[in-house]
């Protein structure tokens, strides 16, 4: 089993049994976190960095953040983000588009997969995505209803759909994941965020992942061990494990 999305960095570090898990992929938000993540995944095998910077992350120096972000990017790393867009209110929607142009020409160069964060901006995120040819990666907790899967699906061949704990309690998203092909689908916790049933309302952790297999195994109607096969093989395609 594979958690695709954890935040474990020191802002949020605590204990967390990893046991039962294969793998966790440790997503950014900031240089600081890159950094940690690099950090953190020295001393354990089992934790796969990503180096990135998330879209409400205060920037004052796109190009030298972007510098020091590319300094960050070793054999080591599995992927860039997340980065994306977040268009609340009084946000700088040019600042972060490109901030996000520069990161996904961060994962061209060098050939890491994109991890990637949209939230009221889904139309203007597929339309960013598009442009580019040879894309490969993710978009993490995926709440673009229904309707904009075949837009992310023309991305690439290498796009895939992350899902989190919300699955276990938003039955809505029942729906949509069985839109998404079987072998584009991810499953993620997005620790600390996002606890799933039976543990809403505490703080996630990434062994937790395995409710959201268990619920992906219900709505598609198979075996736990198949889905988690067939889940285990999406992540180490996209990600080189
Ligand atoms: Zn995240």
């Amino acid at each position: 089993m594979i958690d695709t999305h954890a935040h474990l960095s020191d802002r949020f570090k605590r204990e967390v049994d990893l046991s039962h898990l294969d793998w966790v992929i440790l997503s950014a938000s900031s240089l600081v976190d890159s950094k940690d993540n690099l950090e953190l995944a020295k001393n354990n095998p089992k934790l796969l960095p990503a180096v990135g910077i998330h879209p409400m992350e205060k920037i004052t120096d796109i190009r030298a953040t972007i510098n020091e972000l590319e300094k960050l990017i070793t054999g080591e790393v599995v992927a860039i983000g997340e980065c994306g867009l977040e268009f609340g209110d009084e946000v700088d929607k040019e600042k972060q588009v490109e901030l996000f142009e520069q990161q996904i020409e961060l994962s061209l160069k060098h050939k890491k997969p994109l991890i990637v964060h949209s939230r009221k901006a889904s139309d203007e995120t597929i339309e960013i995505l598009k442009k580019y040819k040879n894309l490969r990666g993710v978009i993490h907790c995926y709440t673009g209803g229904k309707k904009r899967i075949k837009g992310y699906l023309e991305i690439s061949d290498e796009w895939y759909f992350g899902i989190d704990g919300n699955i276990t309690y938003e039955i809505g998203l029942e729906e949509v994941v069985k839109e998404i092909p079987k072998n584009r689908l991810l499953a993620e916790t997005d620790t600390p965020f996002l606890a799933p049933v039976p543990h809403r309302g505490e703080t996630n952790q990434p062994e937790w992942v395995k409710y959201v297999y268990g619920k992906i195994a219900e709505i598609w109607g198979m075996r736990v061990e198949e889905t988690e096969k067939i889940l285990d093989d999406n992540a180490k395609r996209l990600f080189g494990i």
